[in-house]
């Protein structure tokens, strides 16, 4: 099977410091803009007995490209400036793109910025200048958690293939059929 690159995220271990975001700026240049953001998410927990009033959770969430194997940007720029590498790695191509901001709409997951100075779209390139010199996106490198795994998921011996089962690892929006190549770990439940 051909290699396909990705990150498993442990929501368990994210505290939502932000440090990959502010990784991601330092590593491209930008200062204002990111390729990862952390949302929060929570609600009433699933054991909350009816009738009663919920005992609420809350988790973090870092969202950057998912580098769909299906990823709805691609067909939807129309300078064909988007492109899928043989390794999985989903990239915009900077000197075709012409700042129509129609992949933003197209991507389901919000993955995609606009840069207004430069005026071109902009996303997570999963560090593709480091993992060509065989280095991990650094992002990962950064995570005082150690909550972000970066490697081959078509590897069966690669830890991202071993701990994502493991964990019961998912993807976001699977009904969309994307095929996201970033997977997350569920939070475990707490003792009280
Ligand atoms: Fe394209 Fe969005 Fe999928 Fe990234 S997450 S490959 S920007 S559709």
């Amino acid at each position: 099977m051909s290699k396909r690159y990705g990150l498993v995220i442990d929501l368990d271990r994210c505290t939502g410091c932000l440090t990959c975001v502010v990784a991601c700026k330092m590593e491209h240049g930008w200062e204002h803009v990111s390729g990862i953001r952390v949302e929060t998410v929570g609600g009433p927990r699933r054991d909350t007995p009816a009738g009663v009033h919920p005992n609420l959770s809350m988790h973090y969430l870092p969202i950057s490209c998912m580098h769909c194997s299906q990823p709805p940007c691609i067909p939807a720029c129309p300078t064909e400036a988007i492109g899928r590498r043989e390794d999985g790695i989903v990239l915009i191509d900077a000197n075709r793109c012409d700042g129509c901001q129609m992949c933003l709409d197209a991507c389901p997951y919000d993955a995609i910025v606009y840069d207004a100075q430069n005026e071109k779209a902009w996303k997570c390139t999963l560090c593709a200048h480091r993992v060509d010199e065989g280095l991990v996106p650094f992002c990962g490198v950064c995570c005082e958690m150690d909550a972000m795994f970066f490697g081959d998921i078509n590897d069966p011996a690669a830890k991202v293939s071993q701990y994502a089962p493991k964990r019961q690892a998912y993807v976001l929006k699977p009904e969309l059929g994307t095929d996201p190549a970033v997977r997350y770990c569920p939070t475990q439940p707490r003792q009280e």
